[in-house]
């Protein structure tokens, strides 16, 4: 390290300090100015740790959860970028805060999230021995720009990486088409037609189309959005093998799912801790990229088992009588999954919505006209009544009412706590689905009423 690395690195871990201590969150401010002191600081610091990025649209935070836990169940040493701070600066800050003040890394591996836009910067300097690609789906439009930007921003930052393994979701045409033009040695994951329930059918058009040569796909089976057994009939790009594969959903709770995996060709029954199809991939996903860094079939698998759910992305909460499980929602694809969860649960339960419409939200909420809201009416017997909350709460009103719900089981409360309030004394189950910053505003009311006390799926 030379000089200027190691006043970046004090300086660096000052600013964290006062952050911490100034109860300023602070994770990417801090790596913002040790980058302005030496550009070149992460690259310095990640030299000889062995990485595993992960990026994609959904499925990032819970993916590096299980891969995390799979590193535990190893005996790895690593780090982690806990909250959420994934472009270059907060990650920097994180490698930061596990070095010495001679910039000697005190962990042997990381597990990191990187945006889907910062991975073209933070690639580069990170080096990562695998990338997992989750999925790519329309997203906050306003922010990225097409999905096809966003594919092509991945493709570039993997292309200054041709050493690393790329971790691909065979299921998704826009992630595996990575795979025909870059040279990394690919591996991929994916729900064989077996895993996937028969009901489903394509939902969205984030892919009709093949990316090669524009003619429409056809699909053996469809598991979520564009996701399945795609094949272009005209120049032959089809679905790859999964060398991960997810054979058959032997069974799905609310809060689990048994599935039988075929790992590079070798049968498991794997348990996993969280409910929603969804979470499948997750798991297929993270159970290869913990494999590819080096983590055995059996911990692998046992991770799956006893991981606790990441933030926000399905928590429960005893709230007086009433049970609440909170589950982000963002984008089309990812609200499609939740109704689909909804879908299945027994009991009778009340419906809360919490818009909001601010910067990490995407400004843009036309998303919520894509989202398949109408599948609700499906289950209207089993919905005592829906809340909608949020800044754009009237909107999500205006969007229920059009799915066919009626108005007058439609409640608009904008305040947290009578929200939190009212749903207390409630004996029936809560399922809240709040956007990003919503998620920030209502869990921190949840926790107090619940006596401080949350805890996680599973
Ligand atoms: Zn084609």
């Amino acid at each position: 390290m030379n000089l200027k690395a190691i006043l970046a690195i004090i300086l660096c871990k000052l600013l964290r300090l006062a952050a911490r201590i100034l109860h300023r969150g602070g994770t990417a401010m801090p790596g913002r100015w040790a980058l302005k002191l030496c550009p070149d600081l992460l690259s310095r610091l990640s030299k000889d740790v062995r990485t595993v990025v992960i990026t994609g649209t959904n499925g990032k935070t819970t993916s590096a959860r299980m891969i995390e836990q799979a590193f535990r169940e190893q005996g790895f040493s690593y780090l982690a970028n806990r909250s959420g701070a994934n472009l270059l600066s907060g990650i920097t800050t994180e490698f930061v805060m596990n070095c010495t003040l001679a910039g000697k890394m005190k962990k042997d591996c990381a597990v990191i999230e990187c945006d889907e836009a910062a991975t073209v910067k933070v690639f580069p300097q990170l080096r990562p021995q695998v990338v997992v690609v989750t999925n790519l789906f329309r997203d906050q439009l306003d922010r990225y720009g097409e999905v096809t930007h966003t594919l092509g921003n991945i493709r570039s930052a993997i292309e200054s990486v041709p050493e690393a393994t790329i971790c691909l979701n065979a299921d998704c045409s826009l992630c595996s088409s990575l795979a025909l033009t870059l040279p990394n040695r690919a591996v991929y994951f994916g729900l064989e037609k077996g895993a996937v329930p028969s009901r489903a059918k394509a939902q969205l058009s984030d892919a009709t189309h093949c990316i090669r040569c524009k003619t429409e796909y056809e699909y053996d089976y469809v598991s979520y959005g564009h996701l399945g057994g795609f094949r272009c009939p005209k120049c032959g790009y089809a679905r790859h093998a999964a060398d991960y594969a997810v054979t058959d959903v032997i069974e799905q709770r609310s809060a689990g799912t048994t599935a039988a995996v075929s790992i590079r060709g070798e049968r498991r029954i794997v348990e996993i801790n969280l409910g929603a199809l969804y979470n499948v991939y997750n798991a297929i996903g993270a159970l290869a990229a913990a494999m590819e860094m080096g983590v055995g079939a059996d911990e692998a698998v046992r991770a799956l088992g006893v991981f606790k759910g990441g933030f926000g992305r399905m928590e429960a909460f005893q709230l007086g009588k009433a049970d609440v499980r909170m589950m982000l929602v963002k984008n089309p694809a990812g609200c499609n999954q939740v109704i689909d969860y909804l879908e299945n649960l027994r009991n009778r339960f009340v419906l809360v919505v919490c818009l909001n419409d601010r910067g990490a939200d995407g400004t843009d909420i036309s998303w919520i006209w894509d989202a398949e809201f109408e599948r609700l009416n499906n289950i209207a017997g089993r919905i005592e009544k829906v809340i909608v909350s949020g800044d754009r709460a009237q909107d999500m009103r205006v969007r229920l009412k059009y799915a066919g719900i009626p108005d007058e089981n439609i409640t608009v409360e904008r305040d947290y706590e009578k929200l939190v309030s009212s749903l207390e004394p409630l004996e029936t189950d809560v399922c809240l689905m709040p956007t990003y910053t919503a998620t920030l505003e209502l869990r921190e009311v949840m926790i107090r009423h619940c006596g401080g006390a949350e805890f996680w799926e599973g």
